[in-house]
């Protein structure tokens, strides 16, 4: 195969093959735009270098090919003494890993070479400040050098000159911190420096190769779940150099601002600087607007270049350029990260200004961002006293207690603390503290800082450069400018959107995006927010294009009735056992304790009008549409007092001698009833089948509440549901007592009552033997998160808080299969189900009640395998709206 593409033979659509950064070099290339020339080594390579440990056979020629090729473009020889062509080794992967991977500039430079580099371009200093760049760079990515021992040598160099800023020192001084750095190098190595130009480079492309592995780039690729297998390519690009004094620099730019979406010019500009200077946070950027007065012609010529960009990739882009002695060049671009509302805000401009269609603009965002733009906000009215304000690098409100450091963020959060990660600035090493905190703030750097492309990334609050604010981690506190301490463990609030920072607990109050879905809002006045604008006009066509029903769990009046204002078709799941809940866990008690039949349809006959009741006003506020109910399903002593509260309370009666007669029985059932894995145990249709006239009772409440709401002339739509069912003889029993039930009180009531009754299938077998099932089944819902446990054989109630963590850390999976679900296992039983059951019942209706019918991934796959609806609670039925759309569009 061929392993090496000139940056003129790609284009956009090779990302798998150039990586994301080579294939958008190469369209920039193919669209004239002015790119150092150079290629690109393909990702294919890269993954025959990993499994094989060395470079697969033809590769060394074809970069000899390809770089002699080069060299005859540039007129000059990689490392040529007296003139010399350098080259940067970047990588590239097919997903952006901001500082995941590395980058070495300036390969080609030694002690002769930089001489000629001197003399060519008239300018020691930058030369020399060149030379040490490589070495740093190389000593820190190539030969996993610590890179602070180098900056510590830059310290001191300043330091010993008493200047605080690197554009204070002279040529002197870089030549110092070369022969300083080449005495690191060969200590810390033990190796010198390699002075021979292609052994650079060639050392270069394997360590970008390497990188890939690189722990960090392991953790962010599971965090963002890109697989592991792709590997990265690996760039190489003539240098151009934005230090060659103060009519050169380098800079970031967005076509639109990927905080808030506006258009307007948005970027980062340093005069006298290196790529990495921006986004090091090392001198203060100017914002890019500046540059029109420092270099007019670079900086239409750029606006143009993003114009052309923007109409190419019909998206924001962003942009990473460098200016040498007036000319510019374009370094890398890529359609951009941006926040939830960003996404919104674009994809609704776009269509405005024709350059999408209103069906693509529902595949630029997605549920995830629906559900950031769903999170509360600080509430404006409350006393809050601000420490500070800083960039609103990553939109949200956290709260946290203040950490100064990585370490702390992850312990203190696995203690169950909610963390405000406070750095300077943070590196790739601070990212897994970064995941662990709450929110991120930093003093240093923009918005196009480490710590704010990761949170963005991350959807993580954060806000960045708040200079006023001195953040001193080694002493683990940070000073405000009114003078105010917080030291580590003070709660802080973050605010992502405004970039203030408070001190204490701020409250939170809904979005305007919550107050638009619960009908607050009217998205169609004309002074209405252009983000609630946005979210409704996607809203609309998800509606228009999906073909899943969407319900919500809900299980009392008012979340129903929330639910349906949030658009919700109905009820999926709505649990009863709250029904038996406080006050009325006497009832049950008594139920339990009754000796005799007679004893326990008292206390059944005690409970029926309660429930009764409570199924009126959920109907009511679902009328016309179907409410599923599903009939008792916890182990029932769950609804006993806790067995070591009521030991002691006998224990202490007795010693006073008091009267201790129901808590010594109570404290019987409760042995009786103990089990050794309650999840397995006596519950669900098991229930139904042990305690006599229970699930009959749920079901008369159900049809009397239904018949007074036809009387009041209503439309109720009860669907009774059995849960736990493992073989269809235990559906088949109960739902014939509830037919009894059913027609008995249509009966006695004078009205027509007919109601489906359906299953859970939520078990294996129950989903192995659909087709046996589905017969006495008027429908499934399929309960994924038993479905889950049974399937994996995982206690959910105990997995999550003991070895998932582990399992996440080793990658066993990505995601809690609780969270979005396991495909492969849980989805192939439902796949099966579903086919089987429709096969043995054409027209059964099937649904998923479960936390997965409001989790994107999942909800494609519901969508993708044909089933009839998604349940989810109430504030993520917008989400599966939003997906389900997406996933039929
Ligand atoms: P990342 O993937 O971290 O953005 P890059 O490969 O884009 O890494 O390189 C980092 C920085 O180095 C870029 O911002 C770019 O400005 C600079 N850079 C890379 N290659 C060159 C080059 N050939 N000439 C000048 N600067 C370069
Ligand atoms: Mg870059
Ligand atoms: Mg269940």
């Amino acid at each position: 195969p061929k392993y090496v593409y000139e940056f003129t033979e790609g284009n956009k659509d090779l990302k798998d093959l150039l990586g994301g950064k080579g294939a958008n070099l190469a369209e920039m290339t193919n669209l004239g735009l002015p790119v150092p020339p150079g290629f690109t080594i393909t990702t294919e390579a890269c993954r025959h270098y990993l499994e094989h440990g060395r470079n697969p056979d033809g590769l060394d020629a074809e970069i000899d090919e390809k770089l002699s090729g080069l060299e005859e473009v540039m007129g000059k020889r990689l490392g040529q003494p007296d003139n010399p062509l350098l080259v940067s080794v970047r990588s590239g992967a097919k997903f952006s890993m901001p500082g995941m991977m590395e980058t070495v500039l300036n390969i080609g430079l030694n002690d002769e070479s930089v001489q000629g580099l001197a003399a060519q371009s008239g300018n020691d200093r930058f030369a020399w400040d060149s030379y040490r760049r490589l070495i740093q760079m190389f000593g820190k990515t190539v030969l996993g050098i610590d890179g602070e021992l180098f900056e510590g040598a830059i310290e001191a160099a300043k330091r010993a000159k008493g200047v605080s800023d690197d554009l204070h020192l002279d040529t002197e001084d870089f030549k110092g911190l070369v022969s300083t750095f080449k005495g690191i190098v060969a200590e810390q190595a033990g190796r010198p420096f390699p002075t021979d130009p292609r052994e650079q480079m060639d050392l270069a492309i394997a360590a970008v190769f390497d990188s890939w592995n690189a722990p960090r780039a392991v953790l962010y690729r599971r965090q963002e779940r890109i697989p592991v297998d792709l590997g990265t390519a690996v760039n190489i690009c003539s240098m151009v150099f934005g230090n060659l004094g103060m009519d050169s620099g380098t800079g970031v730019a967005f076509t639109r601002d990927p905080a808030s979406g506006q258009q307007g010019v948005y970027g980062d500009y340093l005069a006298n600087a290196q790529g990495e200077d921006v986004v090091a946070g090392i001198r203060n950027t100017v914002p890019l607007g500046d540059l029109e007065k420092i270099d007019k012609t670079s900086y239409d010529e750029l606006m143009a270049i993003m114009e052309t960009l923007e109409n190419h990739y019909r998206d924001l882009c962003d942009i990473e350029f460098t200016i040498e002695r007036g000319k510019l060049w374009m370094l890398q671009t890529r359609v951009g990260k941006r926040t939830a509302a960003a996404a919104f805000r674009i994809a609704d401009q776009l269509v405005d200004q024709g350059m999408i269609t209103r069906e693509e603009a529902i595949s630029r965002v997605n549920g995830d961002q629906l559900a950031q733009l769903m999170f509360p906000r600080f509430d404006e009215s409350a006393e809050r006293r601000r420490l500070g304000r800083g960039m609103n690098a990553s939109p949200g409100a956290a709260v946290g207690k203040a950490v100064f450091d990585s370490y702390t963020a992850i312990k203190w959060s696995r203690s169950g603390e909610k963390v405000i990660l406070c750095r300077r600035e943070t590196n790739p090493d601070d990212l897994e503290g970064m995941i662990s905190a709450r929110g991120i703030l930093t003093s240093r750097g923009g918005k196009t800082s480490h710590a704010a492309v990761v949170a963005r990334g991350m959807g993580k609050t954060c806000v960045c450069g708040a200079e006023e604010l001195d953040i001193d981690t080694k002493n683990r506190r940070m000073t405000a400018p009114g003078g105010e301490v917080i030291e580590e463990g003070d709660v802080i609030s973050i605010d992502g959107t405004s970039g203030e920072v408070f001190l204490g607990e701020v409250p939170v109050v809904d979005s305007p995006v919550v107050r638009y879905f619960d009908g607050e809002i009217d998205p169609t006045s004309f002074d209405a927010d252009d983000l609630v604008r946005a979210v409704h006009r996607v809203m609309e066509q998800v509606d228009a294009e999906r073909r899943l029903d969407v319900r919500a769990n809900a299980d009392t009046p008012d979340d129903a009735a929330r639910a349906r204002r949030m658009g919700a078709q109905g009820i999926g799941l709505c649990r009863t056992e709250h029904m038996f809940l406080g006050d009325r866990r006497q009832l049950v008690e008594r139920l339990i304790l009754a000796d005799t039949e007679d004893e326990q349809e008292k206390a059944l006959a005690a409970l029926l009008p309660l429930q009764r009741d409570d199924f009126i006003g959920i109907f009511e506020a679902m009328d016309g549409l179907p409410v599923t109910v599903r009939l008792l399903d916890p182990p029932l002593h769950e609804f006993l007092p806790d067995i070591t509260e009521l030991s002691v309370r006998v224990a202490v009666a007795e010693s006073r001698g008091e009267k201790h007669e129901n808590d010594l029985r109570l404290l019987q059932a409760v042995h009786k009833l103990h089990e050794q894995n309650p999840m397995l145990g006596l519950r669900g249709v098991r229930l139904g089948l042990v305690v006599p006239g229970l699930f009959t009772m749920q079901v008369r409440a159900i049809a009397q509440a239904a018949a007074e709401r036809v009387k009041a002339g209503g439309d109720p739509r009860p669907e009774v549901m059995i849960p736990l069912v493992g073989t269809v003889q235990e559906l088949e029993i109960i739902r014939d007592e509830s037919l009894r039930v059913v027609s008995e009180v249509a009966a006695e009531q004078g009205v027509e009552l007919g109601f489906p009754i359906g299953t859970m299938i939520e078990l294996p077998r129950a989903a192995l033997t659909a087709g046996q099932i589905a017969p006495s089944a008027e429908f499934f819902s399929f309960g994924t998160n038993d479905l889950t446990q049974t399937v994996w054989g995982f206690s959910r109630d105990d997995v999550e808080a003991s070895f998932f963590s582990a399992y996440l850390e080793k990658g066993v999976f990505g995601i809690s299969p609780f969270e979005s679900l396991d495909l492969d296992g849980v989805g192939r039983l439902i796949r099966i189900a579903a086919e089987e059951g429709r096969a043995a019942r054409p027209g059964i209706k099937l649904g998923v009640c479960g936390e997965h019918g409001g989790d994107p991934t999942s909800v494609h796959f519901f969508h993708e395998v044909g089933l009839d609806y998604v349940s989810c609670s109430p504030f993520r039925v917008p989400v599966a709206r939003l997906e389900a759309g997406r996933a039929a569009a």
